[in-house]
């Protein structure tokens, strides 16, 4: 008997074939193995998909909804979410590989807090009014939504980098169409399943899934979309950024990192050893803010590396399913050959490996446990671009200004860690990173409230928080007169 699921595609609250009739398929990656097709969208599945969202949005009934309303549409979808948590992480453990234990709790807890907290701004977004210097005006500002918001997600945590995009952008009032990865589509189909237990409002949320350049490109391209909000890597952000230009759409991109870990020699090692190892290898590297760059003072190098090393080499990597498990499979075959490959290349340059995660690599399934290089140039590969990988580069320095300068010294400015005792040092250096995040003493730190995003070429725009619900509207400044006179002008 078949196991394989095949999906539909979700638009005005109803589920459609693809009208290619083409599917792509899913794999297991702790196994290997085919588990699902997936529909390849194309225009014609894109124009039913938008317009469903369009016509809510311009006819209702979403977009004739009272604020407050809306809100509490949100606090329905949050409520489901939670209580569909195990359901929905267990899809996602089949997609990508992630652990239960590093999707389910986060369902039911801060990530689901995303709809509460947007639900209650929904009616709190309040403009003013502007003391113009023009006499007998009364011009006020308001926040108005954009209309139709295409989200589109990367594979690596689909849920929860889709709940910091669609909690804002539907509490802002927009309606959306969202285009999970072609690598992790299931999770976000599987939502939309469940959410129809939510009674949604028809149009408000669709759901397109199919390739970057053949469904994310014409769906951004699209008319009647009028902003995108992208998560991904550096390089499709780029792509996405070029075709939302052609018609001069807004956009904010969430893209990658190669985020900076910086131990001072008055760190506390215990703590700093722990921070680091979080920092990336749990989530096998799958992380945009990745600590995978370990700048270490020289003084204290060898009795880090080797406590880090201590720490690393116990970790098990097997099955996600498995509870004993501590680091999950590589997520899926593509990334897979990447890493490996990275690997594979930063040896021929003849970069020192001090522990090697091939040693983990399994008769079936995609597993690669921690793989750690020392001394690594800082112009190297390893050190300048993002592998999305358990892998870490190790390098030493000597002095405050030469590690703020190594930091820096990178393409991306997504995040950034720093261990140390000293308060003071701490803060002169946080002030000095180019990075949207910076942890001092503590890493992998996010909350709903606490807004995110990068620097240089890791993005711009902002989501959390009071900024991530600005992201999603435009303002309209509004001039009445309140002593109306107007000379002839002629
Ligand atoms: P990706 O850029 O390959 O794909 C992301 C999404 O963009 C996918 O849905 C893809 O289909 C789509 N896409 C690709 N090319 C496109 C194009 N030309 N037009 C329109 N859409 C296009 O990224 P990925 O490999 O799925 O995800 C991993 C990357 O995401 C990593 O670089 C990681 O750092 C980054 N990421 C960033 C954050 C953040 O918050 N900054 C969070 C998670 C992941």
């Amino acid at each position: 008997m078949s196991e394989i699921q095949t999906y539909k595609f979700y638009a005005g609250n109803r589920w459609h074939e693809p009208s290619s009739e083409k599917y792509f398929e899913s794999e297991d990656p702790s196994i290997g193995k085919v588990w699902a097709k997936i529909p390849d969208c194309n225009e014609k599945d894109i124009n039913l998909a938008v317009s469903s969202a369009k016509r809510a949005y311009y006819d209702g009934p979403y977009g004739k909804m009272h604020p407050a309303e809306r809100g509490r549409t949100l606090t329905r979808i949050g409520d489901i979410i939670a209580k569909n948590a195990e359901r929905i992480g267990q899809i996602e453990t089949k997609d990508n590989g992630k652990l239960p234990k590093n999707i389910t709790p986060s369902l039911t807890s801060w990530q689901t807090e995303s709809f509460y907290y947007y639900a209650g701004m929904c009616d709190k977004y309040e403009g003013r009014l502007i003391p113009s210097e023009v006499p007998n005006m009364h011009n006020y500002l308001k926040w108005e939504p954009f209309g139709v918001v295409a989200l589109i997600l990367p594979w690596n945590s689909p849920i929860g980098t889709l709940i910091w995009k669609l909690a804002p952008a539907i509490a802002a009032g927009n309606t959306v169409v969202i285009k999970p990865s072609e690598r992790a589509s299931c999770s976000t189909l599987e939502l939309m399943k469940i959410l129809e237990e939510a009674d949604l409002p028809e149009g408000l949320i669709n759901v397109v899934t199919g390739f970057g350049p053949t469904t994310g490109a014409p769906l951004i391209e699209h008319q009647d979309v009028r902003m995108i909000s992208f998560t991904g890597g550096t390089k499709g952000g780029s792509a996405a950024s070029l075709s939302a230009s052609k018609n001069v759409k807004p956009i904010i991109m969430e893209l990658g990192g190669k985020s900076p870990q910086i131990i001072f020699k008055d760190a506390d090692l215990t703590l700093s050893v722990n921070g680091v190892v979080s920092g990336i290898f749990p989530v096998s590297g799958h992380s945009c803010i990745s600590g995978s760059r370990i700048l270490v003072h020289k003084d204290i190098k060898d009795k880090f590396t080797h406590n880090l090393l201590e720490v690393v080499k116990k970790a098990k990597v097997g099955h996600p399913n498995d509870v004993a498990t501590q680091i999950g499979p590589i997520a899926n075959k593509e990334q897979y050959d990447f890493i490996l490959s990275k690997i594979e290349a930063a040896e021929k340059r003849g970069l020192k490996l001090l522990i090697d995660g091939r040693k983990e690599q399994k008769t079936e399934g995609y597993y690669i446990g921690p793989t750690i290089f020392d001394n690594v140039p800082n112009e190297d590969d390893l050190a300048q671009n993002e592998v999305f990988g358990p892998v870490a580069s190790i390098q030493s320095w000597d002095n405050e200004d030469e590690v703020i300068k190594i930091a820096n010294d990178t393409i991306y400015g997504l995040a950034a860690g720093i261990w140390t005792k000293d308060t003071n040092k701490a803060i002169r250096l946080a002030d000095k990173i180019e990075a949207g995040t910076v942890y001092i003493n503590n890493y992998f730190n996010a909350s709903t409230q606490s807004p995110v995003g990068g620097f240089k070429q890791s993005g711009y725009g902002r989501e959390n928080g009071w900024e991530g619900m600005q992201s999603y509207m435009q303002t309209k400044s509004t001039w009445l007169a309140t002593n109306p006179s107007q000379p002839n002008p002629f």
